[in-house]
């Protein structure tokens, strides 16, 4: 017998210039049934009103790097965002608990990448690869990408409880919804849904043993200069193109003269994350996996 799940949070506006999570859970406080199950209880939450206010991605720090476990225990960060992430660890936690509020979050985001629609996960949890795993077999054209972040502690608000992990879906632009991908997203957090449904009562038809997944290998910067500005763009053979096999000498940049960089790792590392607004502060231009399948 399956341990039961009995709270399942749905996150929303934790980088507040992502309207998709937003509007999706605005849906969902004006009709509480359309996320309601039989065998379990669904908490939905809007996480940084501040910035969605501003329609940012933070007011001072980014919220998604900010639940570690050494910063949600450090009282001297008073900062609006590690505020609010000892907040939320509180509402959905404490993390590192046995007993955490809640069972299992979906945190909601959109890329500026064309990467489709995709589930980031960064926990070796059973459970979580066993939803993420039942959510590909149900949405074929969705990817799995497996990543630590680009802190050495987990930081992000899906760590909190034991299970959980983060949808990435796009291209859609900072502060824009798209309609496509609002209800494809909603299909994604539906299907999470039912997963739960079917394994609180014992039918789900299968245990999942194998996983085809894009495993984190690194990240990449832009060419810089040495004043430190970026002083290449992301190549137009990669702009659109999510999860991009690459080969030796592939054009990846082009300079501002346009002159093409070319690819000098290894051959069939995948590109994703490609040219995400949001990572330029970051130094990530794109980050690069190997296609692989685990077993579970
Ligand atoms: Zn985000």
């Amino acid at each position: 017998m399956n341990k039961k799940i009995k709270k399942v949070a749905i996150t929303g506006g934790t980088h507040g210039n992502e309207l998709t999570g937003v509007y999706l859970i605005n849906k969902f406080t004006k009709n509480p049934n359309l996320v309601k199950k039989g065998s379990f209880e669904t908490f939905f939450m809007h996480t940084n009103l501040g910035a969605m206010k501003q329609c940012t991605r933070y007011v001072e720090k980014d919220l998604n790097r900010t639940f570690t476990k050494n910063g949600l225990n450090d009282s001297t960060l008073t900062s609006y965002e590690d505020v609010l992430a000892k907040e939320i660890n509180q509402k959905l936690g404490p993390k590192g608990s046995d007993n955490t509020n809640v069972d299992f979050v979906m945190d909601l985001h959109s890329t500026t990448s064309n990467m489709g629609l995709s589930i980031c996960i960064s926990t070796e949890d059973k459970l979580s690869w066993q939803v993420a795993a039942y959510v590909k077999e149900c949405i074929p054209e969705l990817h799995i990408f497996s990543w630590k972040g680009d802190t050495g502690d987990t930081s992000f608000i899906s760590s909190i409880p034991p299970s959980g992990f983060t949808i990435e879906v796009g291209s859609i632009p900072q502060g824009v919804l798209r309609a496509d991908m609002f209800f494809e997203t909603e299909r994604i957090v539906q299907t999470i849904l039912d997963f739960f449904e079917l394994y609180n009562t014992n039918k789900l038809e299968k245990t999942y043993t194998q996983i085809e997944i894009y495993d984190n290998v690194k990240t990449v910067d832009f060419p810089r200069g040495e004043d430190d500005n970026i002083n290449a763009m992301v190549h137009p053979n990669l702009q659109e193109n999510g999860y991009f096999e690459l080969k030796k000498g592939d054009p990846v940049f082009v300079t501002l003269d346009g002159e093409n960089i070319c690819y000098e790792d290894k051959d069939g590392l995948y590109a994703l994350f490609i040219n995400e607004a949001a990572y330029y502060e970051k130094g990530v231009a794109m980050c690069l996996a190997d296609k692989k399948v685990i077993e579970l």
